[in-house]
């Protein structure tokens, strides 16, 4: 494992030579970075702890004042944005390329770190783009994408960063981490990162989260027990369902306190002049808040229902897999026993039918279809082939 601000980068030793080196040699900087990789190779991860590297007079040492306080998002010259709804809006990228503009208050550098740039409004990238293109000598991008690619981020930003591209993490890297730094007991550890995809998040919820092993085998179970069509109705409800119910027990308490901070912000009740000026003010805000909460919680169940799609894919590659008897490891080793069952009913042709079904079914919940109809017309392929 690597030490000091890089620990928690799991499996990127080619990525922290790089980020390494440059925070160590200060004339050699690029004032914009792009980090990508798959989801949960720790692309944020890798900006974070570069962020505190720039920061710290020894390079990231991962203890002193500075690692600390940026590796805890509250570094007063470290900046985050993490898009809540769906997309970064141009007032949120307007505010914070101005705050870019100004000399570190107490760091060696002003970092913004954009967590989701492929989920830049244009608006937003235009904003990012003169601030991106005119940088302050004191003032450092981080953007993390999945990919380079120019759907994800604006070729005009893209080739003005310099590129970290950061790989899927080995299984054994990623157990031993939950084993040694999160105090996961071993099989666990080795089961949850067998399973995650290579990605160090999933591994770590599934290895400590009951409901999250509980919606993984609900979605594994789906690809042998359609029947019919009545399986095939309950299976969508389970999916949604399930997505519905994890982004409400991530909204839960936080869109209460939300809510009553806003009414103590805005104080209650009160007579006279202004009042009823106020009161519209209150409302504004009020409706603002609960437009932000429904994107939220919108984005959350999208993710959510994602994970079991990705889980499904990864079953029915298994399938063919079996069939042919690839020298690959299997996505879900776990699920082994299945997948050399449905290799010995179905015929390839209608397993490579399956798996497009699901990829398809994520393109068009991403092109915005209704979650509901886009999962139904999947598990009618899915049951028939
Ligand atoms: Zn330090």
């Amino acid at each position: 494992m690597a030490d000091g601000v890089w620990a928690d980068l799991v499996g990127q030793d080619k990525a922290i030579a790089v980020l390494s080196a440059a925070a160590e040699d200060p004339r050699a900087m690029t004032h914009a970075w792009l980090f990508t990789g798959p989801p949960g190779s720790g692309r944020s991860v890798a900006a974070r702890a570069f962020a505190a590297a720039l920061q710290c007079e020894n390079g990231g040492c991962g203890h002193c004042q500075a690692c600390r306080t940026v590796l805890a998002g509250t570094h007063s010259d470290v900046r985050e944005v993490v898009p809540e709804g769906l997309s970064i809006s141009v007032s949120e990228m307007r505010a914070l390329v101005q705050i870019a503009a100004r000399w570190p208050s107490t760091g060696n550098w002003q970092i913004v770190i954009i967590a989701d740039a492929d989920r830049l409004t244009e608006g937003a990238a235009n904003a990012l783009l003169k601030a991106v293109e005119e940088p302050s000598d004191r003032t450092v991008f981080l953007l993390c994408a999945p990919s380079d690619h120019p759907d994800d981020v604006p070729v005009t930003i893209r080739s003005r960063c310099r590129l970290v591209p950061l790989r899927t993490p080995p299984a054994p890297a990623i157990a031993d981490v939950l084993t040694n730094r999160d105090g996961i007991d071993p099989d666990t550890a080795t089961w949850a990162a067998s399973v995650c995809g290579g990605h160090v998040g999933r591994a770590r919820r599934l290895a400590r989260d009951p409901e999250a092993r509980t919606r993984r085998d609900q979605a594994l179970s789906l690809p042998l027990s359609l029947h019919g069509y009545t399986e095939v109705f309950q299976a969508a409800d389970t999916l949604i369902g399930s997505a519905e119910a994890e982004a409400a027990a991530i909204a839960g308490t936080r869109d209460a306190a939300e809510r009553e901070a806003l009414a103590t912000a805005m104080g209650a009740g009160g007579t006279g002049k202004g009042v009823a000026s106020a009161q519209r003010g209150a409302k504004a805000a009020e409706r603002e808040l609960e437009r932000r909460q429904r994107s939220r919680s919108t984005r959350n169940q999208r993710d959510a229902l994602d994970r079991a799609l990705v889980d499904l894919a990864g079953f029915y590659r298994d399938v063919l897999a079996a069939r042919f008897a690839a020298p690959v490891p299997p996505t879900h080793p776990d699920r082994s026993q299945d997948a050399h069952q449905a290799a010995a009913t179905w015929t390839p042709e209608s397993t490579l039918r399956r798996l497009e079904a699901v990829l398809a079914c994520r393109d068009a919940i991403d092109l915005n279809v209704k979650p509901r109809i886009a999962v139904e017309a999947m598990l009618t392929v899915l049951h028939h082939g």
